[in-house]
């Protein structure tokens, strides 16, 4: 383990990793307390200024090189990944290609997005040249979550970094190896920036730390609850902060939908990582005439998924303990309440596993379909019409990531900008995570704030506005030496032309 904060007051707390399969330890890492963040903090202000004063091509170059080596190092990545997560090989590899797609995509256009562009004038402003630049903000606070340890953080990280910033990053308490990996993958690649991107390991005191460190912009990715703590550490020293939180995505199913498709996506998104996927498929609202065909092949499918400690399994263990208890009070409570369980139920809880539940009649006011159930269970409700599913959707106070299933990719779009979600795919799910030029992010109790795509890059960062006088203006209205006759015409041309329309 490489303890990436610069050279040591020695730190005597100590935290230890566990395997959620087995529950034995993985490794132990350091308690980091106000005095390492303070020192991370540091160290990640003083190589920021060298990196903010780089042409963008030379940050692009330094960034591609450590993109290099995390490809390099590919295997090693995915195996911390998958040992603190307890998620398939396989899963971990495809987090790691995802998160190299992102990288490569904001070194290689932050150049472009954040260059100074001009602005047009007005009537009395025709002597100025207007452009506007944006500017890095300084030192980003990260604090990520356990579900996708590099994927997620690094949707605010690599975008931080491409804009010029430098990065304090707080990884979750379940995953700490990860973000330090990561940290010591770019010292090892960038050495002359050694300490831009800096990785604190602890829990909630550790990441409070961080809120309170004096960060330029405080990222924050994991539950509506905890964001709602941090950002009320932020508001006291008016700290700029960006929320990713949970979701409770809905998939839309309309009449004529290739069902074969849908349920083969359903599945995917409701079950893959265990259900532990912020934007997964949590409710589907199936019109009446399709949705018993439609939970037939999601049942087939999903019954014929495994899960457990065997090489094989379709998706692994919980990840976080406390999770598998509110698994198991959503789906006892849906059907305590009169949903229907066509495959699993209660008793499908055997923790640290759980294996795959699809309820159906699931009343909508169970927390089943109100609150984030991060596991794999998901529930298909019928539903009259296209309009009653979109009503349906909008309901949650969740509004992340949806999907929609319609023969005409162009009618799926129209249902789609009826959504209130931040990002929505057709005929496929979570799509549009894949994407780097799109931006990721929700509303209400999904967050606010944007990672990835263009929007991504301008989040890291402060527009500068910036005006050049190019000669005298013939109507110089800014100075106590304007004659009055002068005012009064500039006024009496400015309501002609405005009266106009
Ligand atoms: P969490 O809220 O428990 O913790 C998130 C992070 O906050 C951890 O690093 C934790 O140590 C830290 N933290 C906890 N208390 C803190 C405090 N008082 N001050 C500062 N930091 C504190 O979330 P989690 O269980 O790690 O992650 C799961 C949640 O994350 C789910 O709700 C999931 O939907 C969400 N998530 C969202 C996205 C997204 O992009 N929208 C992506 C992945 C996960």
């Amino acid at each position: 383990m490489t303890d990436t904060t610069p050279a040591a007051a020695p730190t005597t707390a100590t935290f230890t990793t566990r395997s959620p399969a087995t529950g034995d330890p993985v490794a132990e890492h350091p308690v980091h307390g106000p005095e390492e963040v303070s020192r991370a903090i540091a160290r990640a202000r003083a190589a920021q200024s060298g990196w903010a004063a780089l042409p963008a091509s030379r940050r692009r170059d330094h960034l591609l090189r450590w993109k290099k080596a995390i490809a390099t190092e590919l295997d090693t990545v995915a195996r911390t990944i998958a040992e603190e997560t307890g998620k398939p090989a396989g899963d971990a590899a495809l987090e790691v290609v995802l998160t190299l797609e992102h990288l490569s995509w904001a070194a290689r256009n932050a150049g472009r997005v954040l260059r100074r562009r001009k602005a047009g004038t007005g009537l009395f402003t025709v002597h100025q040249r207007a452009s506007l630049v944006h500017r890095p903000l300084g030192v980003i606070g990260v604090i990520g979550p356990w579900n996708y340890p590099l994927y997620t953080p690094m949707g605010s990280i690599g975008y931080a970094l491409a804009a010029g910033n430098a990065v304090v990053f707080k990884p979750s308490e379940l995953t700490p190896g990860t973000g330090v990996l990561l940290a010591g993958l770019f010292d090892a690649a960038v050495p002359a920036y050694a300490g831009l991107l800096t990785t604190v390991t602890g829990a909630a005191s550790t990441g409070d730390t961080l809120a309170r460190s004096g960060v330029d912009k405080l990222a924050f990715t994991g539950s509506p609850g905890t964001a709602r703590k941090v950002m009320g550490v932020c508001a006291e020293t008016l700290t700029p902060f960006l929320a990713e939180c949970g979701g409770k995505d809905a998939v839309i199913v309309t009449a004529d939908a290739d069902l074969d498709a849908a349920a083969d996506a359903i599945v995917w998104g409701a079950l893959s990582n265990a259900g532990q996927t912020c934007a997964g498929v949590e409710r589907v609202y199936a019109v009446r005439e399709i949705h018993a065909q439609l939970c037939e092949r999601v049942v087939e499918r999903a019954g014929a998924l495994r899960t457990g400690p065997e090489a094989g399994a379709a998706y692994g263990p919980m990840t976080l303990p406390g999770q598998v208890g509110i698994v198991e009070r959503h789906v006892a409570g849906a059907v305590a309440g009169g949903a229907r369980a066509l495959l699993g139920g209660p008793e499908s809880v055997r923790a640290p596993y759980v294996a795959p539940v699809v309820l159906t009649g699931v009343p909508e006011d169970a927390a089943a379909m109100t609150e984030e159930t991060f596991g794999p269970v998901v529930a298909i409700n019928a539903v009259a019409d296209v309009d009653e599913a979109v009503a349906l959707a909008n309901a949650s106070r969740y509004a992340l990531g949806a999907a929609v299933f319609c023969r005409k990719g162009r009618a799926g779009a129209a249902i789609a900008a009826r959504l209130r979600a931040g990002a929505v795919s057709v005929n496929s799910v979570l799509g549009f995570a894949a994407v780097p030029a799109l931006p990721f992010g929700g509303s209400q109790d999904s967050g606010f704030g944007r990672i990835h795509g263009e929007e991504g890059l301008r989040s890291f960062t402060s527009v500068q506005s910036t005006t050049v006088q190019r000669f005298t203006p013939p109507i110089a209205l800014t100075s106590f030496g304007v004659p009055a006759a002068t005012r009064e015409r500039a006024v009496r041309l400015a309501r002609a032309l405005h009266r106009r329309r």
